[in-house]
């Protein structure tokens, strides 16, 4: 039986922890991982970090899709480490389950090499460009603390304050659980 998490939704400080590298790969290790994937799949998502559904560990999975692979599986992440290939970064949209309603513009490495463990605890060092590499960015993104729109502009925070304040207040409708932090609900998204 698999277990869906309430995905942890932005304004909870969860989100801004920095994540414990994961020392043994066990038996929890694999059901959290399995977890996560009903709850990423539930969610309509590409992408999932441990710290969204309130585990603060180095680990995030991958739809496989992205990675051009016909089958679905959770591609695992555990321990990464990032390297840009070269300084050029291109502009896409992004979303984040954390931030729902919300899609913004932000630049990325066009290509990086990713140092990483699998589920059974091997090292690899693999090459990503264009969206895997994306993708790969926003989630390790969530294991240093930071979000998407962090990097966006002062016009976008302000465009979007409504809907962020919201998501604090918890008064957001989705189809999958949120987990929320109804004491940040003070704070303005615009005083980070
Ligand atoms: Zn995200």
């Amino acid at each position: 039986m698999h277990m869906i998490y309430p995905i942890v939704a932005y304004g909870h400080p969860m989100l801004r922890l920095k994540a414990k590298k994961i020392n043994q790969m066990d038996k929890n290790i694999v059901q959290v991982i399995q977890n996560m994937f009903s709850t990423m799949i539930q969610a309509n998502g590409i992408g999932l970090a441990a710290p969204q559904i309130g585990k603060s560990i180095q680990l995030f999975i991958i739809d496989s899709r992205i990675f051009g692979e016909k089958k679905i599986f959770p591609k695992v992440f555990i321990n990464p480490i990032l390297k840009p290939n070269h300084t050029s970064k291109i502009s896409d949209f992004e979303g984040c389950l954390s931030i729902p309603g919300i899609q913004a513009q932000v630049k990325r490495f066009k290509k990086i090499t990713v140092q990483y463990q699998d589920i059974d605890g091997i090292k690899h060092e693999s090459i990503f460009k264009d969206m895997p590499a994306r993708v790969i960015q926003h989630e390790y993104d969530h294991l240093v603390g930071k979000l998407y729109i962090d990097d966006c502009k002062q016009s976008i925070w302000q465009k979007h304050q409504k809907i962020l304040t919201h998501i604090q207040k918890g008064h957001v409708h989705v189809p999958y659980k949120m987990l929320f932090y109804k004491e940040a609900q003070h704070t303005s998204p615009l005083e980070r």
